[in-house]
């Protein structure tokens, strides 16, 4: 009976034990589970973070690939038009712009960024905040393509200019004499070349300087320049000689002009610092297809009549 009793008793507190223990493990097992529900949703959480911070990057990434995308595309171009053009095309199939033109554009929306010094702006209109941030960026993007521009566009112009006169270089008048030359044979038109050399230049040089000299030079090409059209071409060929090249010109008429050019010469005086000077000029014509229809033998011809002015006391025109 003794022993039954302490059987039950043993069984009891082996009981109470496994109990205990059973409920301290659900109780760990509890707070395992609560810390790993905590632990899911910090993770989701995490994770939703992760996400967003992807598509805003993608949404970043794509932008400045646009950027890049019309730096690459307008960067080639040396045109202002199609360069203009090229990237208001390209900008406005973005997304979220709604409207974009280098003109003013009306709406709520308008924003507009200045482009250059002469209040050009560049306006556009849209919903979007995302792609607003990144605007200035492209308006800087214009601006230096514009400024590229207008620095190739002096560049080129200095290149084919004489630094003193402002006339065509000798390379580039050279260039323009073969070109007209042929497209005056192609389209059976005349075309005539004037080789003018300034008189006793050397003397004017010697005595005065070559400052006074050089003043000479200019006026001269002014007072050239002056008594050709826009479409004519007036080159230096070197020191103190000018070609001029008259576009669809007959003999008859580019003798003419050079009479013109020749009197109008001699008849001013030319003021440099504080002499008055009396230049007078040669010049010789030679026209296409009259004197020859060879390109080599045509300037050749027009060199020969200057030195038959020359020879025959100067201040005149001379042709074959
Ligand atoms: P001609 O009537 O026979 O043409 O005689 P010229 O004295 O005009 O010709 P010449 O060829 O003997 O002399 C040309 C001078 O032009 C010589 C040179 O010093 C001068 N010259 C050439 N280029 C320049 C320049 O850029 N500036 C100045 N001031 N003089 C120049
Ligand atoms: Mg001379
Ligand atoms: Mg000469």
């Amino acid at each position: 009976m003794f022993f039954f009793l302490i059987l039950s008793i043993l069984l009891g507190v082996f009981s109470w034990v496994l109990i205990k223990e059973y409920q301290i493990e659900k109780f760990r097992f509890q707070s395992k589970k609560i810390e790993l529900t905590k632990n899911a949703k910090k993770l989701c959480k995490e994770e939703e973070i992760l996400k967003e911070k992807i598509e805003d990057f993608k949404k970043k990434t794509s932008q400045l690939f646009a950027f890049y995308d019309t730096a690459r595309l307008i960067s080639p171009l040396f045109n202002k038009k199609e360069l203009t053009t090229a990237f208001v095309d390209k900008l406005s199939s973005l997304e979220g712009i709604d409207r974009i033109s280098l003109s003013e554009l009306q709406g709520s929306n308008c924003h507009r960024f200045k482009i250059n010094q002469k209040d050009d702006y560049l306006y556009l209109d849209t919903q979007s905040s995302d792609i607003f941030g990144l605007f200035p960026l492209f308006a800087k993007l214009l601006t230096v393509s514009l400024e590229r521009l207008e620095l190739y566009g002096r560049l080129q112009e200095l290149s084919i200019r004489d630094y003193l006169t402002g006339t065509y270089n000798r390379r580039f008048f050279n260039q323009r004499v073969e070109e007209e030359f042929l497209r005056s044979k192609k389209l059976k038109n005349k075309l005539s070349f004037l080789m003018i050399d300034i008189d006793d230049f050397k003397r004017i040089n010697d005595t005065y300087g070559h400052l006074v000299g050089d003043a000479v030079l200019e006026r001269c090409a002014s007072l050239i320049l002056e008594g050709v059209r826009q479409i004519d071409f007036v080159g230096r060929l070197g020191g103190e000689e000018f070609g001029v090249l008259l576009t669809d010109t007959d003999k008859a008429g580019a003798i003419m002009v050079s009479e013109r050019i020749c009197s109008r010469i001699s008849q001013e005086k030319i003021k440099v610092f504080d002499e008055n000077l009396n230049i007078t000029v040669s010049i010789g014509v030679a026209t296409y297809p009259s004197n020859t229809i060879y390109m080599d033998l045509f300037t050749e011809i027009a060199d020969k009549a200057l030195y038959r002015a020359k020879d025959s006391g100067k201040d005149r025109v001379s042709w074959f």
